[in-house]
């Protein structure tokens, strides 16, 4: 067996994609700051992407600035912002179940002066109104709630409070990461002002990404250099990389709304089997409103990493949660957030569907979890202490 089932960590790059890419590594090689026709041929493709992609979000093309990818980009938006606009006030409020990389955004922006705010979520990961309402105040200048978790799958009511922001007069960023590609993002209808994307999540190259800045709002640059990207990230553009993220775009345009049914079809078969089959066995994040690729469960009497290894053993890989912070021996804080205790985020189990994988996949994880799950709770002296 060997069935791939974590693709928030990772995705693969689209055939379709590398094809269009390959021509901007040699024959089409010019920096897009030249003059000469080499030159106009990188600003071409560049301002071609840029307005490709601004469409995927209801963007204006003056309102994407390219990035290295989605950490790039949430410093630029946040940091930017922050500091260009200090005297206007120095509060941050950012929901708890951030991503790590905006967690430690605001702690940078601490350390700076800024003092952040912490919206706590309900027991499914949401954020409620009343929540961000009682955060805020008149010092208050920025907002940052993700679209979607990337471990839990929750996704929140963005638009509401984006809308929630505009009428406070407070500028609202978003990392929408986990949500770009199965869920369709629209800048205008969700009322926000800094938005987080990267190629990578949507099966574009990593080394790309992209931060909306709504027109009319100022940061300030990070890298400073050659004036590239309007003088506000500085930097030859990673030309082969956009044109990936481009293609990577008009592909999810065309095969979003498919792919999005056949993923929570697999998703909402396999927690239901998951549910139905293994006792004491809980699914984690809301029951509906979840990224239509994400199942999310606990174990009680199982450690995670253990369940991440027997699967491993019989070739399917699933995760635990974010790769990003798997090296730590802490529990994830978004597991923490919603109120599990310290042993009930260590026995969580992510699996995530995306574009290559087949009903089959949830039945190849049903054939083989009952009895890692038995397996697993005979050696564990705290399943039989419970039982
Ligand atoms: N935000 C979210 C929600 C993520 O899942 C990730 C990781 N893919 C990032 C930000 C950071 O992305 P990157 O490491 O590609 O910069």
């Amino acid at each position: 067996m060997n069935i791939y089932l974590d693709y928030q960590s990772s995705k693969p790059v689209d055939p379709r994609v590398v094809e269009a890419m390959l021509p901007y590594f040699h024959d089409k090689f010019g920096n897009p700051s030249s003059l000469h026709a080499v030159g106009d041929v990188a600003t071409k493709t560049l301002e071609e992407s840029r307005a490709a992609i601004a469409g995927f979000i209801n963007a204006d093309q003056e309102e994407i600035l390219f990035t290295s990818g989605a950490t790039e980009s949430s410093n630029l938006g946040l940091i930017g912002y922050a500091f260009r606009n200090k005297n206007k006030g120095n509060r941050i409020v950012i929901s708890e179940t951030e991503h790590i990389s905006i967690h430690n955004i605001a702690k940078y922006l601490e350390k700076n002066g800024f003092s952040v705010s912490k919206i706590p979520v309900d027991q499914y990961g949401r954020v409620a109104i009343q929540r961000i309402a009682d955060r805020v105040n008149d010092k208050t200048i920025l907002v940052s709630v993700g679209y979607a978790n990337n471990e839990i799958g929750t996704t929140q009511s963005i638009s509401e409070i984006g809308k929630f922001c505009r009428d406070k007069g407070i500028v609202f960023h978003s990392d929408a990461v986990a949500a770009e590609g199965l869920i369709p993002i629209d800048v205008q209808r969700d009322n926000i002002d800094l938005l987080t994307i990267s190629s990578n999540d949507i099966y574009g190259p990593k080394g790309a990404g992209v931060l909306y800045v709504k027109e009319g709002i100022r940061i300030n640059p990070l890298v400073i250099g050659g004036g590239q990207e309007r003088g506000l990230r500085s930097g030859t553009e990673n030309v082969p990389s956009i044109v990936g993220m481009k293609r990577a775009v008009e592909i999810m345009q065309e095969e979003m709304p498919g792919e999005t049914k056949r993923f929570q079809k697999y998703r909402d078969k396999l927690i239901e089997n998951v549910l139905k089959t293994i006792p004491r066995c809980y699914l984690n994040g809301h029951p509906t409103e979840r990224l239509p690729s994400n199942a999310h469960f606990r174990f009680d009497g199982i450690e995670g990493e253990s369940l991440l290894l027997s699967f491993k053993d019989k070739g399917i890989s699933v995760s635990t949660g974010s790769a990003c912070s798997s090296k730590t021996l802490e529990p994830s804080h978004t597991l923490i957030a919603l109120g599990l205790l310290h042993e009930e985020a260590h026995g969580s189990l992510e699996i995530t569907f995306g574009r290559y994988n087949k009903e089959k996949d949830v039945d190849g994880v049903m054939e083989v979890l009952p009895g890692i799950v038995e397996r697993l709770r005979k050696l564990s002296p705290l399943y039989k202490e419970e039982a």
